[in-house]
């Protein structure tokens, strides 16, 4: 499977759409746990990226990961600006080639894991979007060094992400906002394990609808 960057107005406007169904699922968990901003903070990095489409699908892939950190970074604001920010940028510094083959990304994204965890100072179990973005760099890992790359594979991915999003309900936020609720957080999903989630699905699908 070869994707390019120009699939990425087709993945940016995905993302837009399911962020949009579900805004105020998602702004319910951020004020139950945080201030509420989440999906304000995310929607308007996503309205920078969407202006910035066609300049996107121009570069090759480092260029526009790095671009999309940048644009992330800078318009996001809040906790998840910086993070989703460093993910990408991350992304971007560990990809040298044009092809990206899915073992040079699962290894991209791995290492972006890891700076988002650095970034954080936060690791599994916390009830952050990491608790979706570690279990789903690990099944990446495990699909490309199995060499699966197919439809069942990408599945297997997108629900990786829903269980670890759904593992956030029953953990105590340890970082973030929402370490102020100490046990009080226990019984809600983490806004950020969220949008990630459904970012992650949403790609998927899109990659699945082209392939
Ligand atoms: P803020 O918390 O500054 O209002 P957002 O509401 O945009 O920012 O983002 C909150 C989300 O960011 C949380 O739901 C959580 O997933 C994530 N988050 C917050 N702090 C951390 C951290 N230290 N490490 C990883 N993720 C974090
Ligand atoms: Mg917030």
């Amino acid at each position: 499977m070869k994707i390019t960057p120009e699939i990425l107005p087709t993945l940016v406007n995905g993302i837009v759409e399911v962020i949009e169904g579900n805004a105020e699922e998602i702004t319910v968990l951020d004020q139950v746990l945080g201030d509420g901003d989440h999906v304000i903070n995310l929607q308007r990095g996503l309205d920078a990226l969407v202006q910035q489409t066609d300049e996107l699908s121009q570069l090759n892939w480092s260029e526009a990961f790095m671009k999309i950190g940048m644009i992330l970074l800078s318009t996001m604001g809040g906790a998840s600006g910086s993070l989703f920010g460093t993910l990408f940028i991350s992304i971007s510094k560990a990809i040298d080639t044009d092809q990206v083959t899915l073992q040079e990304f699962s290894k991209a994204f791995t290492l972006g894991v890891e700076a988002v965890k650095k970034r954080g100072k936060a690791f599994a179990g916390e009830k952050t979007m990491l608790d979706v973005l570690i279990p789903v760099s690990d099944a990446l890992k495990q699909s490309a060094e199995a060499g699966i790359e197919t439809s069942e594979s990408l599945k297997n991915i997108c629900q990786t992400a829903v269980y670890g999003m759904e593992s956030t309900r029953d953990m105590i936020a340890t970082k973030g906002r929402a370490s102020y609720m100490q046990e009080k957080s226990i019984g809600h999903i983490d806004a950020g394990a969220k949008t990630s989630q459904l970012m992650i699905c949403a790609v998927i699908k899109e990659i699945q609808q082209a392939a």
